[in-house]
């Protein structure tokens, strides 16, 4: 390979990336945190620096620290943290070789042969710019491509290009991608480029290592058992735009889509029981509906080659076929049966013509009437015979797994005689509220409480989900109460719902021992209402739930609830794509609606119909985000998009309706 050339690996310099603020490890400097036995940043210098020739830490905080590992510190030029471009941009600007690679502080398993294969790679490919990608395999069984940006070597020629991104405001890692050329390199160890980003993953990873002998820690990436899936950053990373500051709700509900995986237990259940529960598997029709081959009208059975093209055809009669009672008697050219709607087709016959279509014939119209005339053009051959297996044949899937089942499908299920199906166990969600304000019913209401709502509506929007609940109560804003109810949902739940603390600024702990016991993330969203917003996946004692930490206030919770929790809750329970989505209606607005872009709003409305018989939709009177008598007065949400500025009386919105026929 080029890159064991030494005099190449002499113009590769490899750059830690260390100058993020740990948030997620509990505001502790990743790069420092010791896992067997030695800081972070060390385990992935040990790593790269055989690869390079020379290597620096990219650090904003203990430079000290860094410095002592032996490694020179680069700390970003950019102020107040803007993320691992900030520190590329450092990289290439001190770096005095042509090439420079990265590696993050928290990422002690990258392949010792990185840096000679994303070399090789930049230099068959003539690219500015190469990075490693791995492959993995969805739940859904879709293989999907993961880039590692923050795996790359590059040239140091591209620090203008760089420059100029981050001065247009551009942080994410992998923006400035499309003005480059780019070499990406198939890496099959997933595994390889794993991150640590909690406690938890830390501390799993120590144990992992203490059993092996410390010869074996360089090689030992392959034996470690690592746990399937990216880490939340991993997905983070790879967003368009990321800024947790005002991240559009679209982007929030894909890294959300993207985290979350479907439950895989499932149960079978008599045919009523299925009412609403998501089918664990395809369910195969046994038999083929319909069973035979039979007439979708009241008329007369006939084969059409007796029909004459230009003169009046006359048929005798010889049997009367009504539904369910299959007729014997064969029928012969000239004859035809009289069949009812259903009536299984005679073998010899391949069409229907309808009895109003005949003259003669009905009985009540002519008791001994045996012929029938039939008119020259007045029935097509195949005319009105349903086909045995038309609707669905034996063998073929009548109902898809992932499907909520609905009333309609009991009645389909029951039309092939099945009396059990295969569906998901339910969702396990426990949920609580936080605030030292909140009292429960029946409790004294002090000056400055309030009855803790929030329990009562997540209780309905979870019930009509179909989950089994685990109601946990309000909990005070004490670091052990919270903790002990976190820990205790996790353990006992697949996903947790929590109301209140999340807050920008809010005093209390909520916060704090979401971000201790997992890899939870904390947004700022750009919508109303509903701002804040926490998510992520915490551990306790070997158990994980995926964690929503809902905002406080009334309307926001709901409003977060069905736009962030509903699908991905979904997606946990196995349901569809198409299950998960809410459809938007477009209406004419009545009145004109204030709105500023660059946030989405959910504004309450009531849909009703016009004088002009059009549908027309009002917004309810206040619409503060507390005020939750106008969830109960609305029948629909109003969205109003991101971009979306005033609407003016007249114009169209979209809606969701609050209820449907179902
Ligand atoms: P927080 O997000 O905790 O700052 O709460 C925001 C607002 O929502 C405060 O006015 C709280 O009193 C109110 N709030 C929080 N939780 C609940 C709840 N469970 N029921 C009713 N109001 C709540
Ligand atoms: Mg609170």
């Amino acid at each position: 390979m080029i890159a064991d050339n030494n005099a190449t690996k002499l113009n590769i310099t490899g750059l830690i990336l260390a100058g993020g603020r740990g948030t997620r490890m509990g505001h502790v400097d990743k790069g420092l945190v010791l896992l067997g036995g030695a800081p972070m940043a060390q385990q992935v210098m040990q790593r790269l620096a055989p690869q390079v020739g020379a290597i620096a830490i990219n650090a904003n905080q203990n430079q000290q620290a860094y410095a002592a590992l032996g490694a020179p510190v680069w700390p970003d030029d950019l102020l107040d943290y803007c993320g691992p471009l900030a520190g590329l941009q450092a990289g290439l600007r001190r770096c005095t070789t042509d090439y420079l690679v990265t590696a993050p502080c928290d990422s002690p398993f990258m392949p010792p042969d990185l840096v000679a294969r994303l070399y090789d790679a930049l230099q068959a490919q003539g690219a500015d710019l190469a990075l490693a990608v791995t492959q993995e395999v969805r739940a859904s069984g879709k293989l999907v491509r993961q880039p590692h940006p923050v795996f790359c070597l590059l040239r140091k020629t591209l620090l203008p290009q760089l420059t100029s991104y981050l001065e247009d405001g551009g942080r994410r890692m992998d923006g400035w991608h499309g003005a480059l050329t780019i070499a990406e390199v198939l890496f099959d160890d997933a595994s390889a480029f794993r991150n640590i980003n909690t406690r938890d993953e830390l501390e799993q990873s120590q144990l992992e290592q203490s059993e092996l002998p410390p010869s074996e820690l360089q090689q030992s990436t392959a034996k470690l058992h690592l746990p399937p899936g990216r880490s939340l950053a991993d997905v983070v990373g790879c967003m368009s735009d990321y800024d947790p500051d005002a991240l559009p709700v679209r982007h929030a509900q894909r890294i959300i889509g993207d985290f979350v995986k479907p439950i895989e237990a499932c149960e079978k259940v008599a045919l009523r029981a299925a009412l609403g529960r998501v089918l664990a598997l395809d369910v195969i029709s046994p038999i083929c509906v319909p069973a035979h081959d039979n007439s979708a009208m009241d008329g007369y059975a006939l084969q059409s080659s007796d029909l004459l093209p230009d003169q009046i055809t006359r048929l005798r009669i010889v049997a009367t076929i009504f539904a369910g009672r299959p007729s014997v008697v064969p029928v012969a050219a000239g004859q035809c049966a009289r069949i009812m709607t259903g009536g299984v087709m005679p073998p010899e016959c391949d069409t229907v013509i309808p009895q109003e279509l005949v003259a003669g014939g009905s009985p009540a119209v002519d008791e001994n009437a045996l012929d029938i005339e039939v008119k020259p053009g007045s029935v097509q051959a195949g005319d009105n015979r349903r086909f045995r297996g038309e609707d669905l044949m034996a063998g073929a899937a009548a109902l898809k797994k992932g499907r909520i089942v609905r009333p309609s499908d009991l009645g389909l299920l029951a039309s092939l005689g099945i009396a059990e199906v295969a569906v998901q166990r339910r969702l396990r969600v426990a949920f609580f509220s936080t605030g030292d304000e909140l009292r429960s019913i029946g409790e004294i209401l002090e000056p400055g409480c309030v009855f803790d709502s929030n329990r009562y509506t997540l209780f309905g929007m979870l019930t009509r989900l179909g989950c089994d609940l685990i109601d946990m109560g309000s909990v005070r804003d004490e670091p052990q109460a919270l903790e002990a109810a976190l820990r205790s949902a996790c353990e006992n739940a697949d996903a947790i719902i929590t109301s209140g603390g999340v807050s920008v600024g809010a005093a209390d702990y909520t916060k704090q021992m979401m971000a201790a016991l997992g890899d939870v993330t904390f947004w700022k969203i750009g919508m109303r209402p509903g701002r804040p917003l926490a998510f992520g996946k915490i551990d306790s004692n070997g158990h994980s739930a995926f964690l929503f930490g809902l905002p406080g206030n009334p309307v926001a919770v709901m409003v977060s609830f069905y736009f962030f929790a509903r699908g991905a809750l979904l997606h946990m329970m196995g349901a569809a794509a198409s299950e998960t989505s809410t459809p938007l209606l477009r209406v004419r607005s009545q009145d004109a609606i204030r709105k500023k872009p660059g946030r989405t709003e959910y504004q309450r409305g009531v849909l009703t119909l016009a004088d002009d018989g059009m549908q027309q939709v009002r917004i309810t009177g206040s619409q503060g985000s507390g005020v939750l008598r106008s969830m109960s007065e609305a029948n629909c949400m109003v969205v109003l998009h991101d971009e979306q500025g005033n609407v003016n009386a007249g114009d169209s919105v979209d809606i969701v309706l609050f209820d449907g026929l179902i």
